[in-house]
């Protein structure tokens, strides 16, 4: 079991978060076993969005703010792509540039091999 990440989630007035006997309740922090936002982090989108308004500035710092443009050039622009057949053509597993459009024919092993190299 784990608690919600979100800073405010105590704050939102439901049943599920109400502890304590009768007259004297008190709301809690959500605790599950399993969250479904944020990477498992958070209990809704809400407390997801909380959180970054409280510590998504200081989070990107930390792990490094984009500067400049990230960009797509030939060199990094592969990517796996199956490809259906029609008429006489064969379904194909293919490496496809997102830059210069070219294709190239692999096998279905390669395909589902995640450490196939494809930026090459
Ligand atoms: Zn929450």
């Amino acid at each position: 079991m784990k608690y919600c990440q979100g800073p405010l989630c105590h704050t939102y007035d439901t049943k599920d978060r109400k502890r304590g006997p009768k007259g004297n309740k008190v709301n809690q922090t959500r605790r599950r076993s399993q969250f479904y936002y944020g990477g498992s982090n958070f209990c809704s989108l809400n407390c997801q969005n909380d959180w970054f308004e409280e510590f998504g500035n200081r989070a990107i710092d930390y792990f490094g703010r984009i500067t400049q443009p990230i960009v797509l050039e030939e060199h990094n622009a592969w990517r796996k792509r199956y490809r259906w057949g029609y008429g006489d053509n064969e379904d194909r597993h293919i490496m496809y540039n997102m830059i210069t459009h070219e294709e190239r024919n692999i096998t279905e092993q390669q395909f589902n091999d995640d450490n196939y190299p494809l930026n090459t």
